[in-house]
């Protein structure tokens, strides 16, 4: 019997733009994960199954080979670090940018600049690689609140369409980093389960290539 293949993804925007893309390899899952509670999808492919996880966790069941391959948003592969996964294709998918923001006004106080955001490793590396030390505090939502308050000078997220921050006040400042979503590869899944990953990246690279 072939070994399953599990690939993890997470809900929402990855998933629904990833689903076309499966596709054109010839994997299609049996379930909708918007409908279903099920954390593990089955596919059409005996030995290929999805599992459900937030964004954020999936670089980490890769990492550790819990999954073999997964689809993570490069502002998620910045802060994860990299470790234990290789990166071997732009599906080209979410895309956004990491940006700095704030109010139009903005007067900042005396002293460290003061920056909330969940994306605590790229700022800290992007205002270092600036020559800049600034205070960093970490919030898991909700970031354009941080400067209407008093929280904080500026914030780090992700912009789209830049509708959030206008409906909040606030402007895109300093563009950080161009954002898409990747595929991810466990290094030992690439080794061990080598022709299987292989067609799948092709398979995919050229669905993304369409
Ligand atoms: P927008 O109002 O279109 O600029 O979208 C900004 C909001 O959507 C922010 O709260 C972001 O965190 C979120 N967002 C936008 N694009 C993405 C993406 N590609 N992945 C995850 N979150 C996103």
């Amino acid at each position: 019997m072939t070994e399953t293949l599990t690939i993890a993804l997470s809900k929402g925007r990855i998933f629904k733009e990833t689903v076309p893309l499966l596709a054109a390899a010839g994997i299609e899952p049996l379930d909708d994960p918007e409908k279903s509670r099920k954390l593990i999808l089955d596919t059409n492919r005996e030995d290929v199954k999805l599992v459900i996880i937030r964004a954020s966790d999936v670089p980490t069941y890769v990492q550790y080979g819990a999954a073999d391959i997964g689809v993570a948003g490069k502002d998620v592969l910045m802060e994860h670090g990299g470790a234990g996964i290789y990166e071997p294709l732009d599906l080209k998918i979410a895309q956004c940018r990491l940006m700095v923001a704030g109010r139009p006004d903005a007067r900042p106080r005396g002293g460290r600049l003061r920056i909330a955001t969940k994306f605590v490793d790229s700022t800290r590396r992007y205002y270092a690689a600036r020559g800049k030390q600034v205070e960093i505090i970490k919030l898991y939502g909700s970031m354009e609140l941080a400067p209407i308050v008093g929280l904080a000078d500026y914030i780090v997220d992700l912009v789209d369409t830049g509708n959030t921050l206008k409906a909040n006040g606030l402007e895109p400042l300093e563009h950080i980093a161009h954002i898409s979503s990747r595929l991810i590869v466990n290094k030992a899944a690439m080794k061990m389960k080598h022709a299987r990953v292989k067609a799948l990246i092709e398979q995919l690279k050229s669905a993304v290539e369409k």
